[in-house]
């Protein structure tokens, strides 16, 4: 029984949670998750010239 409290104490990692964040600079807001990116705004306009992306604005 002392193992389960154990367990218990223990803080697992979440799961999925850091696939929400930006895999850059790890900033949740303005996440763009479509076409696998998982970026922020903010990377995505850096890296979007050196991933080919074209901007149209
Ligand atoms: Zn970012």
């Amino acid at each position: 029984m002392e193992k389960k409290k154990i367990e218990k104490k223990y803080k697992w990692p979440k799961r999925g949670e850091e696939d929400r964040v930006c895999q850059f600079c790890g900033r949740k807001d303005g996440l763009i998750r479509k076409y696998g990116l998982n970026m922020c705004r903010q990377c995505f306009r850096e890296k979007a010239s050196k991933l080919g992306f074209k901007k149209y604005n």
